[in-house]
């Protein structure tokens, strides 16, 4: 994801109708998408545009459990326990997440509702949302655009068999090392988590499309395409 996450993090990609930084609007937003769909690279870029953080329900229970504040320590005996953190205690995680003043001006929530338990647990708690986001990639592109990850087992280097070829096939340019494909990226392992997706993710689409909340972003080839298809169903 490292090369694609330097692409989001470049400026360009906005293309002449950059509007950084924008003050006064709020947005409140879920983004949901299959793995692999492009969902954290578009995520950071409407953080970018909005001048609002993604809340990225992983990295707030990590660090939460690292920081050692009450709710991390009791969402962090469920993970070390290997359950999963019930929903009314990533409510109240996500909710405390939600109370800091960086997110004044709005959110984008990435990782959760993940279930329809979830969302109507959302819809129980105080939590506002404006907006429910996805981005719609086939998932034969997902499995090959994944499946074309390479990664170096040397140095952690990442190139792609199609959009960022190493200059020896199956040699790292930086170390020399060996690439191998993860086994996140395993056709299997993808068609495993794209399952998942289907069934416990998805039906939120239509769970949200009923409350008129939902907006549909189809991705494009390539990320600053599929930026520009996202900002237009926001109406930007
Ligand atoms: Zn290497």
């Amino acid at each position: 994801m490292e090369f694609y996450q330097q692409f989001a993090n470049s400026t360009k990609l906005w293309g002449k109708d950059c509007k950084f930084e924008r003050i006064g609007v709020v947005m409140k937003l879920i983004i949901l998408a299959a793995p692999g769909a492009g969902k954290g690279t578009q995520a950071e870029l409407l953080s970018k545009h909005f001048n609002i953080p993604t809340i990225s329900t992983g990295a707030i229970l990590r660090k939460n459990i690292s920081d050692g504040p009450r709710l991390g320590e009791i969402a962090g005996k469920y993970i070390n326990d290997g359950k999963f953190v019930p929903d009314e205690v990533m409510i109240e995680v996500v909710s405390d997440r939600l109370s800091k003043d960086d997110c004044k001006n709005g959110f984008i929530l990435d990782g959760f509702p993940r279930n329809i338990a979830q969302a109507e647990a959302l819809d129980k708690s105080d939590i506002e949302i404006d907006v429910v986001l996805t981005i719609e990639v086939a998932d034969e592109t997902i499995i090959e655009r994944l499946g074309g990850r390479l990664e170096c087992k040397n140095c952690g280097s990442t190139y792609h068999k199609v959009h960022r070829i190493p200059k020896v096939e199956g040699v790292c340019d930086n170390c020399g090392g060996n690439l191998v494909t993860r086994a996140d990226d395993k056709p299997e392992t993808v068609k495993e988590r794209l399952n998942t997706y289907h069934s416990q993710t998805e039906p939120l689409k239509k769970y949200y499309e009923e409350k008129g909340m939902l907006k549909i972003a189809y991705g494009k080839e390539n990320i600053s395409d599929t930026a520009n298809e996202v900002l237009k169903v926001l109406g930007e």
